[in-house]
């Protein structure tokens, strides 16, 4: 299912970043500690009460050098197309000014609902300020503080009353969902073509001709399949198609409501740091991986090419190291037949369930051959271990005391239970538990 998102839009220096750090909060500096994964800082998860969204901050999204008022009408033309409630942030000490008119002007033509904010309210003498905002034709102007962080809970409160009501999917639990996610030209649409069999996704060589995405229902031997969001990561438009940070905000909404993601690579050109970002998201939402080189056919070779890439895919995309990699050809159809049981592997992966004595039979076997750590003269005891969760697999592990369960340690446990079941495509998750 995917989060509701929240889009942050205003003209600069209002304080929409300063806005966004504070909702983000800690997670950011958390989730760019994995080693290898490159993170843009417009996008990020979210929490309120027990809402859960993505936010963006589309003060992050430059459009090269195009004057201020482009600029901002195509920052808001992001949100319009991405964002289930928009928050338009002003500056309470500057009063309305023009640019705030213009960018309202452009969200009155959306049928988004609007949040208005007025920021930099730091203290309640201040709140005279905000009764001019009512001119913008938004409602209730929300007063907040950025620096102080005041006023965030009845705004998002407020916006958190437009979420939809229902963002699930109507696709039942036996249809497994994927999407294919890369950067323009990789030969995504190429490839649905080449799955689909038929021409039914328009391919053109020239990037960001491909039509609205639309989910694409697809059965094979027996099993059903949803292609989520295909070309959707190319809409039309230029905005689309200019900025590389807004490629990636289009996969992600593709990779919320998959179970597996294909990472598209173009075989012909190589690694490029979109990609990595790419696939660090793909990694960071838990889904099922499977990384497809394609173009292969375009490949000069020999024996040792296909060992070569695969060794700098390894080498490039560390935590992706539990995802299957497929070289194929959309265009020749080479090995991409190969594609669907791989999708179904790494879905069967992703669902798995492990016996619990089996799983402490293994950590425990684990433990006799490579002893605990110990810190301070302290070792770890690890008491036993269970499943909590698929999709992905999470084991919580019970132990004398977290702290004392490094991250190395943890890895040679994850390791030991791979080698035990087969978790091919899926990511898993460790958690230590203290109990005393
Ligand atoms: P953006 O360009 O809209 O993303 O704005 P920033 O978040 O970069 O903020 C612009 C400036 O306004 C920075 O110097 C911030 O420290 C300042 N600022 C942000 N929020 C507040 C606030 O609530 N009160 C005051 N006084 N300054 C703020
Ligand atoms: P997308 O932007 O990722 O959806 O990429 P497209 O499917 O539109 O393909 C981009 C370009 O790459 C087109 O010119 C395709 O004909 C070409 N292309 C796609 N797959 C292959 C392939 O397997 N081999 C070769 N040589 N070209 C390909």
């Amino acid at each position: 299912m995917a989060k509701p998102v929240i889009a942050i839009v205003g003209r600069p220096n209002v304080g929409k970043s300063t806005i966004f750090n504070r909702i983000v909060g800690e997670r950011v500096s958390i989730v760019e500690d994995i080693p290898g994964i490159t993170r843009d800082r417009i996008y990020s998860a979210g929490e309120w009460l027990n809402h859960e969204f993505n936010i963006i901050d589309t003060g992050g999204i430059e459009i090269g050098d195009a004057p201020f008022l482009i600029e901002i009408r195509q920052q808001a033309e992001v949100a319009i197309d991405e964002a289930d409630v928009i928050i338009f942030m002003t500056n309470g000490r500057e009063g309305v000014t023009s640019a705030d008119e213009e960018v309202a002007k452009i969200l009155y033509k959306s049928k988004k609902p609007v949040v208005l904010a007025v920021n930099k309210i730091d203290n309640p003498e201040m709140r005279e300020q905000i009764w001019d905002f009512y001119a913008l034709g938004f409602g209730e102007p929300f007063p907040i503080s950025g620096s102080h962080g005041l006023g965030l809970g009845d705004l998002l409160d407020e916006a958190s009353k437009h979420f939809p009501k229902d963002a699930g999917d109507n696709y039942g639990d036996e249809v497994i969902k994927f999407s294919l996610i890369g950067r323009p030209n990789v030969g995504k649409s190429s490839l649905v073509n080449a799955l689909l069999g038929q021409e039914r996704v328009i391919v053109s060589n020239v990037a960001g001709t491909t039509r609205d995405a639309v989910d694409t229902p697809y059965s094979k031997d027996g099993q059903d399949y949803v292609i989520i969001d295909t070309a959707g990561m190319r809409k039309r438009g230029k905005v689309y198609e200019s900025t590389e940070k807004y490629s990636v905000l289009r996969a992600l909404r593709a990779i919320e409501r998959s179970d597996v993601v294909l990472v598209v690579l173009d075989g012909e050109e190589g690694i490029i740091e979109q990609d990595k970002k790419i696939a660090g998201y793909a990694h960071e939402a838990g889904r099922a991986v499977v990384i497809v080189v394609n173009k292969w056919d375009a490949v000069k070779k020999d024996e040792k090419t296909m060992k070569e890439f695969e060794e700098k895919i390894r080498a490039h995309f560390q935590f992706l190291d539990y995802a299957p990699i497929v070289f194929l050809s959309a265009k020749t159809r080479k090995r991409t037949q190969t594609l669907l049981p791989m999708i179904n592997k790494a879905c069967e992966s992703h669902n798995l369930r492990v016996p619990t004595n089996v799983l402490n039979e293994v950590i425990m076997d684990a433990i006799a051959m490579n002893p605990t750590p110990t810190h301070n003269g302290q070792r770890l005891r690890v008491y036993y271990a269970t499943q909590v969760a698929v999709k992905p697999p999470t084991f919580v592990v019970f132990v004398n005391d977290a702290e004392l369960m490094h991250f190395s340690y943890e890895r040679f446990l994850e390791n030991r239970i791979r080698e035990a079941f087969d978790f091919t495509g899926s990511p898993i998750k460790i958690i230590s538990r203290t109990r005393n």
